[in-house]
C-alpha cells in the first residue's frame, strides 16, 4: 500500500501499522456491535518534507456517523480559553475594529472571551447543531467545513478579512491540508497572524503512541510545518509549547516577510534536527516501544489475574480505546470499565465491546486495580474525591503510558 504525501506529493514510507482498528470515538449500542466497521490504521513518513501522516484516511461519512459530541465545559479548559484571549489581545493589540476568525470554533467557548472585550468574532464549525448553539449565544458561526472555497466566498462576497485566524485541534484533522491553509492565507489581512494549537509529534517518540487514531491525519513536527506553510504561501514565524492535551504546540504564521522569525522557532528546529525528526529511523522506534509496552502490560495483567485479583479500566477516551485494541486487552483482562461522561455510559466500547458503567460500579464491585487510560491526567484521577474511598480501601492504579507504573 503506497500513497503520496498530502503536502508535497512524494511517495511516503510506512513505519507503524496498528492493523485494522475501530473508530475510537464511535461508542456502540448493543444492536450495532455486529455491524461495527474497522479501518486500517497505519502511519507513514515523507522523506522530502518530513510530514508524518496516515497512510489511509477514513471517509468522513464513516468517521462522523456515530460521532458523540462531548462539550468541553471543564473549568480548566475555560481558563485556558480566557488566558489565550487575554494573551492574543495584548500581543496583537486587538481593538473593536479587529476580527478574530476561529476555525472549528465549537460552541464559542474560545470566541466568547474575545467578544467580551468588544472585539469582532466569527466562528466556522461544520457541526450544524453546535453552530446553532453558538449563534444562539451571540457568537456568529458559519456551519461549514473551512477550505479555500469558503475562504474565497468570505473575501469576495462578504468582504471578510481577519486580523487573527485561530484554530485549536483542527490542523491535524484536515486531510486536504494545503487547500485549508490556502484558504487561511486568503482571509488573512496583510499584517494578520494565523495561530494553531495541536498535539506535538514529540509525544509519539515518548511512547504516547495511543494518540494515533483515524481522526488525526497528521502528526506535526515544526520541520514539517515549516515546509507545509511555505507550500501554502505562508511563513511560520513563532512557536511555543502549551500545557493543553499534555504536550501541544502553538504556532504563529503570517504572509511571508511580515515578521522576523523568533529564536523559539530556531531553537525548536535545532532540537528537532538533533532528535532526528527528519529521519525515518526515529519514527520506526515508536512501534518497537509500543510492542514492548504491550508485552509488559499484558504480563503484568496476567500475573494480577493469576493471583485472583480484579482489574477495571478507568475512563474510555479515544486514546484508551486505541491502547485496549492494539494491546488486545478486553474482557480477557478487564472485569469492567467506567467513564465519567454520561454520554458514554450504557454504550459499548469500540472494538472491545465493554459496557461503559458509571463510577458507582467501582463501589459495587471493589476492583483491586484501576487501569488509568486517561494517563495524561493521572494526577487528577488519583486525587479525585470520588476515588478517595477506593484508595482508602487499598485500591491501586496502573498507569500504562509513557511507562508502566503502579500507584
Ligand atoms: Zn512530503
Amino acid at each position: 500500500m503506497n500513497r503520496n504525501c498530502r503536502n508535497c506529493g512524494n511517495q511516503i514510507t510506512k513505519f507503524f501499522s496498528l492493523g485494522d482498528m475501530p473508530l475510537v470515538n464511535s461508542f456502540l449500542k448493543k444492536e450495532e456491535i455486529s455491524s461495527e466497521k474497522k479501518f486500517d490504521l497505519s502511519v507513514g513518513f515523507c522523506s522530502r518534507c518530513f510530514l508524518v501522516q496516515l497512510m489511509k484516511t477514513v471517509p468522513p461519512e464513516d468517521l462522523f456517523r456515530h460521532y458523540l459530541y462531548f462539550s468541553s465545559v471543564s473549568s480548566a479548559f475555560l481558563a485556558h480559553c480566557k488566558e489565550t484571549a487575554d494573551y492574543l489581545t495584548e500581543r496583537f493589540s486587538l481593538t473593536p475594529q479587529s476580527l478574530v476568525l476561529e476555525i472549528a470554533s465549537n460552541d464559542g467557548a474560545q470566541l466568547q472571551f474575545f467578544k467580551e472585550k468588544g472585539i469582532k468574532v466569527l466562528g466556522v464549525d461544520p457541526a450544524k447543531n453546535i453552530a446553532e448553539a453558538a449563534n444562539k449565544k451571540g457568537i456568529p458561526t458559519v456551519p461549514e467545513f473551512f477550505n479555500a472555497a469558503l475562504a474565497r466566498k468570505f473575501v469576495l462576497e462578504q468582504h471578510i478579512c481577519a486580523d487573527i485566524v485561530f484554530g485549536a485541534n483542527v490542523l491535524a484533522h484536515v486531510p486536504e491540508i494545503v487547500d485549508f491553509l490556502t484558504g487561511v492565507k486568503m482571509v488573512l489581512r496583510p499584517k494578520g497572524t494565523a495561530i494553531f494549537e495541536f498535539p506535538y509529534i514529540k509525544g509519539l517518540t515518548e511512547n504516547k503512541f495511543d494518540t494515533i487514531y483515524h481522526e488525526h491525519v497528521f502528526y506535526y513536527s515544526l520541520l514539517a510545518l515549516t515546509n507545509l506553510f511555505t507550500n501554502a504561501g505562508l511563513e511560520l514565524y513563532d512557536a511555543e509549547t502549551t500545557w493543553a492535551q499534555g504536550g501541544s504546540l502553538r504556532i504563529f504564521a503570517s504572509h511571508p516577510g511580515t515578521f522576523s522569525k523568533t529564536n523559539a522557532v530556531k531553537d525548536i528546529l535545532a532540537q528537532e534536527m538533533k532528535a532526528g525528526f527528519d529521519k525515518i529511523e526515529t519514527y520506526q522506534k515508536i512501534e518497537e516501544n509500543a510492542v514492548r509496552l504491550k508485552s509488559e502490560l499484558t504480563s503484568l495483567l496476567t500475573r494480577i489475574k493469576g493471583e485472583g485479583k480484579s482489574v477495571a479500566a478507568y475512563s474510555a477516551p479515544a486514546k484508551g480505546n486505541i491502547l485496549l485494541n492494539y494491546f488486545g486487552i478486553g474482557s480477557n483482562f478487564l472485569d469492567f470499565i467506567v467513564d465519567y461522561s454520561k454520554a458514554k455510559q450504557g454504550l459499548y466500547t469500540p472494538g472491545t465491546h465493554l459496557l461503559v458503567h458509571s463510577l458507582d460500579e467501582i463501589y459495587k464491585r471493589h476492583p483491586d486495580y484501576l487501569l488509568v487510560l486517561c494517563w495524561n491526567i493521572t494526577h487528577e484521577v488519583v486525587n479525585m474525591k470520588e476515588l478517595h474511598e477506593y484508595k482508602k480501601g487499598g485500591g491501586r492504579f496502573i498507569v500504562p503510558i509513557p511507562e508502566i507504573k503502579i500507584i
